[in-house]
């Protein structure tokens, strides 16, 4: 179990991740407050992996050598208004930095369900949100600043520096430690959320692409108990036709919600971000939980698999003939869309997706056998794991559906030919069978 630089505890419990399924296996968590002092423990230690906010649900940020939080050093928030740009540090969470864009009248294009979250982190397990025009988090970077495994510093630029630029964003803690990115905003926007209740699974098979085409951002909710969507969330972005004042958007295929609503059946809606169409900024609205709320340790584990667009149907139709195997350890699903990107680890690379997301009860043993049946379920429809949840997946199968994995493990292994940075977790998926 680890223990914390001058007792300040890292994410959910001293030397846990937030879940509290991972005890961190180093003795100690560096915190560096320069980037000198960084540099330095970089380059001294023999084994390193950098820590974010810790919301993984496996062993990806663990190591038993060195581990090392940027929560110390000054969390840098850089915006450049007439770029559209912000340079943003290893440390900050996504809650901060949308407070500051928006100040300056900005947005970032998605975010995730949970502002709490590092950006630095996030990008490098190629985290989402949902939108069938919306990329990932990491589809905002432009500049990617790390610390090397010698403690040099190397800035890789989209621009500049192409190809080895497309392998360094979602690159799992791999090749280094990321201090700063610099992404790509957008104007501030306004969004109006509403939830509608009971959509039939033959529906949104019939419908498809109307229904997430609906809004921004559609999210469907499911304990597959029955073949249909309990819930569907729809943020619409706010333009000329949707001042307040004006009638709800159409959704034919579902009724609309006449009070909050949260993901879990049961759960305060007082945690989740405003609905019933009262209009509000992109920030407390793209996200399902208040950036106010903040939930110190997670009571479930949870598990992604992202598949091609053109499989979603077939996936849909393949998980929920296991209801009755998912009942007894499952919380809820959720569907999402995510477009198309060209990040080589980015499970969204190269493929309009569809994700699958399950959050499960906190049971380990009881989880993984359920798990593995929602992988074979899948097969035959190239299913990719998200790098930060719970997956089964054999390593060689993984590595096959990376199109440019040899390309990443050829870029990781120029700067970082030791494998400094390469944990167990990473070890046995990038090397073993
Ligand atoms: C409640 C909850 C909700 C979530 N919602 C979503 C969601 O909506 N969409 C989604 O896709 N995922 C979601 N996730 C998953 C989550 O976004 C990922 O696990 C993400 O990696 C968490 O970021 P983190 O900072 O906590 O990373 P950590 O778990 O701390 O680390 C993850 C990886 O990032 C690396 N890393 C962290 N910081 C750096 C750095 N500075 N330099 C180099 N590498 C670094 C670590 O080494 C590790 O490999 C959710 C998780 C939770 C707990």
């Amino acid at each position: 179990m680890a223990d914390t630089v001058a007792g300040e505890t890292v994410t959910g419990g001293s030397g846990s991740n937030w879940a509290g399924n991972i005890a961190f296996s180093a003795d100690r968590v560096h915190r560096p407050t320069t980037l000198d002092e960084l540099r330095a423990i970089v380059a001294g230690g023999s084994r390193v992996r950098a820590l974010g906010s810790g919301h993984s649900f496996n062993r990806i940020a663990d190591t038993d050598g060195t581990l090392v939080s940027l929560s110390g050093l000054p969390q840098t928030v850089e915006v450049d208004s007439a770029a559209r740009t912000v340079r943003v540090g290893g440390g900050v969470r996504y809650a901060e930095l949308a407070r500051t864009v928006h100040a300056r009248g900005l947005a970032l294009h998605t975010m995730a369900s949970l502002p709490h979250i590092s950006v630095a982190g996030s990008v490098a397990t190629g985290t989402h949100g949902s939108g069938d025009s919306a990329g990932s988090l990491a589809t905002a970077v432009r500049t990617v600043e790390l610390v090397t495994a010698d403690g040099d510093s190397l800035t890789l630029d989209r621009e500049k520096d192409g190809e080895r630029f497309a392998g360094s964003v979602v690159a799992l803690g791999a090749l280094g430690v990321v201090t700063s990115l610099t992404l790509d905003l957008v104007p501030a926007f306004d969004v109006r959320q509403f939830v509608h209740t009971g959509l039939p699974l033959d529906v949104l098979a019939e419908h498809f692409d109307a229904i997430t085409t609906a809004a921004y951002s559609v999210s469907l909710f499911t304990d597959w108990s029955a073949p249909r969507f309990g819930q569907v969330w729809l943020k619409h972005l706010i333009d000329d036709t949707a001042a307040p004042g004006s009638p709800d958007p159409d959704f034919p295929w579902a009724d609309p919600a006449d009070e909050p609503m949260h993901p879990v059946p049961g759960m305060p809606a007082k945690h989740c971000t405003e609905q019933l169409g009262v209009p509000g900024p992109w920030h407390a609205r793209l996200p399902h939980f208040r950036a106010e709320f903040t939930p110190s340790n997670g009571e479930e584990l949870q598990s992604e698999y992202l598949v091609p667009r053109h499989h979603a149907v077939a996936a849909l139709r393949a998980v929920a003939a296991l209801g009755p195997v998912m009942a007894p350890v499952l919380l809820v699903s959720e569907m999402r869309t995510v477009a198309a990107d060209g990040l080589w680890l980015s499970p969204a690379e190269g493929r309009d997706t569809v994700s699958l997301h399950f959050t499960w009860v906190k049971d380990t043993a009881k989880v993984l056998p359920v798990i593995a049946r929602v992988e074979a379920a899948l097969e035959g429809l190239d299913a990719r794991p998200h790098w930060g949840k719970v997956f089964t997946t054999a390593p060689a199968v993984l590595r096959g559906r990376y199109p440019r994995m040899a390309d990443f493990l050829e870029l990781r292994a120029s700067l970082d030919p030791a494998g400094k940075f390469t944990n167990d977790f990473l070890r046995r998926l990038l090397f073993e069978d």
